[in-house]
């Protein structure tokens, strides 16, 4: 009787300590790395995404307003030059959440800044390249990441990031549907003129 009770407890114990160590291993590999960050897919986080030229517009007012201009997040690697400090990406306050808050911080918490390889850009009022339309970019609802290593007319994407690993699909799976995505249309998808570079908050423009 006394022994087995002694058994379970330093059955008990060793569980006790197994745990203690699983956490301790788990909370400081994340130290220092957002380790109280949880994305928000709540509305505020993944607004609704609008479709075509009307929805653009009701969405996100008027082209090259201070809005479509209004928010920043930091990214590394945002630099022409691979080795550039980085630089702030802006685009509009309604993205804000999603961009700065949910698709920053994951790559960041996921350690995946190595993904990124220049350039990255957001609001950019502009005509797209060869054509009398407005680009998304002016409605700071579109962003580019990685564009030197994925062209407009590339038909695939390139995820060899600044760090040498090849990550695959891993950003614009952030970016687009689907878990852990943001709902951004990815520009990969356009038959006539894909963009891999290219992620937009609206459909159908
Ligand atoms: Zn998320
Ligand atoms: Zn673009």
């Amino acid at each position: 009787m006394t022994r087995s009770l002694g058994r379970a407890r330093a059955v008990s114990v060793t569980l006790i300590v197994v745990l203690a160590i699983t956490v301790f291993a788990a909370s400081s590999a994340l130290a220092g790395h957002l380790s109280d960050w949880t994305h928000d897919h709540s509305d505020a986080g993944v607004p609704p995404r609008p479709s075509g030229l009307a929805g653009l517009n009701d969405v996100f007012g008027p082209r090259c307003s201070d809005k479509a201009n209004n928010a920043r997040s930091w990214w590394p690697h945002a630099d022409t030059d691979p080795f550039g400090a980085g630089k702030y990406v802006f685009y509009h306050t309604y993205l804000a959440r999603n961009i700065g808050f949910n698709v920053r911080n994951h790559l960041n918490a996921a350690h995946r800044d190595g993904a990124l390889y220049p350039g990255i850009g957001g609001y950019n009022c502009r005509l797209i390249a060869g054509s009398t339309s407005w680009s998304v970019h002016s409605w700071g609802a579109a962003i580019d990441t990685n564009w030197q290593r994925n062209p407009r007319f590339q038909t695939h994407w390139n995820g060899k990031g600044i760090d040498g690993t090849n990550y695959g699909t891993y950003i614009p799976d952030v970016w687009r549907g689907g878990f852990p995505g943001h709902r951004f249309f990815w520009g990969l998808n356009w038959d006539s003129a894909p963009d891999p570079m290219h992620f937009q908050y609206v459909t159908d423009y």
